[in-house]
């Protein structure tokens, strides 16, 4: 009974049976984690909050500007800082210009 079965090799964490009883789990590396949890429920609970700060920071997507705090796309794990903030004024970086066009459209001049 596999109800959804994460996608390896993806960067996602996955939950494994172990022998014996009980569940671990798998970072995206490989790893497995030391811990042991009785219920399967648990270690997906565990594994999903591990995706969620993974996916935020080492993924493209939407973040929180550490200056401003206002949300933006961001490119990657080194990008924590909007392009207002990160240039010191609204110019449109090259990296970026597919994203983000929900708020401050501007014209190039
Ligand atoms: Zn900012």
């Amino acid at each position: 009974m596999s109800t959804h079965k994460p996608k390896p090799g993806n960067g996602r964490y996955s939950v494994l049976k172990v022998e014996g009883g009980g569940f671990i789990i798998r970072d995206p590396e490989g790893d497995l984690g030391s811990k042991v949890y009785a219920k399967r429920d648990w270690a997906e609970e565990v594994a999903h909050r591990l995706q969620l700060s993974r996916d935020a920071a080492s993924r493209a997507g939407p973040r929180r500007c550490m200056c401003c705090g206002q949300e933006f796309e961001s490119s990657g794990i080194g990008n924590r800082l909007c392009l207002r903030c990160r240039h010191g004024f609204g110019e449109a970086d090259p990296q970026s210009y597919s994203f983000g066009s929900m708020t401050g459209r501007r014209r190039a001049s």
